[in-house]
């Protein structure tokens, strides 16, 4: 019996990469016993409701979960699909990793793994509105909550990554100047739990978040780990994904005390759904990382070793990334690298 994980295939491309990223695992070797859960659009049609209650009590057991894409019907009534994991499992570190896969391109020596906080922040939703005179929403207010344990978990998490996966430097993002209070909080603990990893080998040093944005179109190479609150997150971690080629590739893992979810970055592309030929690889890159997560990190690297010399070779890679294979054709060309007494490999 495979180490029990929940997998959510989502909607739209959802399935169609969900199928493609087990198949490659169970290639690679990987002993997973997935229980396939619905959320999403395809859990309205079924359950009613977008996220289930099942779909919950399933990763409350497996404790790690694979998520492909998900519609968020809009519409009242519904709970927000992502809002709900996170505060159901209590998510604090978004993880997003970001490397250039195919060099040749403006910025060749891109690796950065952004860690967001994701409870807290602007996003904890205590906002209002203000009556002045006859104007109900003469103005409007939000509170950006910043706690030191949520603050000291997420730079804690944000250092152990570093150390566990030989990076050298963390860098904490944060508006201190202005928000002396909250960005200031963060920026206290940051360089509280800097202190004990400084004997350990990683270096630490803090930006202030516009000069963040500056530098990283002018010299990303200089970052390593970065870690930043809620919103800050959000924003940096789409420009990262920029530098390296957009969202296409780019997977993402929330990581929670007694839960940890893992999906691709990117949405449900309606354009493409149904049609065969989306890219899996931002999701495969997410299974590598829940492989990592499950201490299975030898087989995690061949496989990311696998997807990435199949991009650099060309030849068999989806039309996001200029090719004609499909879905399909991709994995099967992935899953012959990481084999490489079959013919196609043999053939490079
Ligand atoms: P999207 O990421 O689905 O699509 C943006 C563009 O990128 C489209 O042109 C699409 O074809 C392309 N694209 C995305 N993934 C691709 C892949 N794997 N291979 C090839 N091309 C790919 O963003 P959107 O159109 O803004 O959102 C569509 C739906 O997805 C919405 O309902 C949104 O709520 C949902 N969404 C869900 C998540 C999630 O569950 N994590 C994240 C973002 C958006």
């Amino acid at each position: 019996m495979g180490t029990p994980v929940t997998l959510i295939p989502g909607d739209g491309i959802g399935p169609g990469i969900a199928d493609a990223t087990v198949r490659l695992l169970a290639a690679a070797g990987a002993d997973i016993a997935w229980d396939v859960r619905l959320a999403g659009r395809a859990a309205l049609s079924a359950h009613r409701d977008p996220i289930p209650d099942s779909t919950l009590d399933a990763i409350r057991r497996t404790r790690v979960a694979l998520k492909g894409p998900l519609e968020t019907p809009i519409g009242e009534g519904y709970r927000s699909i992502n809002v709900a994991l996170r505060k159901t499992f209590d998510l604090y570190a978004n993880v997003r990793p970001a490397h250039v896969i195919v060099r040749g391109g403006r910025f060749d020596r891109v690796d950065i793994v952004l860690v967001r906080e994701n409870t807290e922040g602007l996003y904890v939703g205590a906002e209002h509105y203000i009556k002045v005179g006859d104007d109900p929403r003469a103005a409007a207010e939000s509170m950006a909550i910043i706690t030191r344990a949520g603050s000291e978990r997420v730079i804690r998490y944000a250092f152990e990554y570093a150390l566990r996966h030989g990076r050298r430097k963390v860098t904490l993002v944060h508006k201190a100047n202005i928000l002396k209070f909250s960005q200031g909080l963060f920026l206290e603990v940051g360089r509280q739990v800097a202190r004990e990893y400084e004997s350990r080998g990683i270096a630490f040093e803090d930006k202030i978040v516009d000069a963040m944005a500056m530098n990283l179109v002018l010299r990303p190479e200089q970052y390593d780990v970065v870690v930043t609150t809620n919103m800050f997150g959000d924003i940096l971690s789409d420009e990262i994904s920029g530098l390296v080629g957009g969202l296409g590739l780019a997977p993402g893992a929330n990581i929670g005390t007694h839960a940890a979810i893992f999906e691709a970055v990117h949405g449900t592309a309606p354009d493409l759904a149904g049609k065969g030929v989306a890219n899996p690889a931002a999701l495969i890159f997410a299974a590598c990382m829940m492989l990592d997560h499950l201490n299975d990190t030898a087989r995690a690297d061949r496989i990311r070793a696998a997807v990435e010399t199949t991009i650099r070779d060309g030849r068999h890679v989806t039309p996001d990334l200029g090719g004609t294979a499909t879905t399909d054709q991709f994995t099967d060309a992935v899953i012959a690298r990481l084999h490489p007494s079959t013919r196609e490999a043999a053939a490079d």
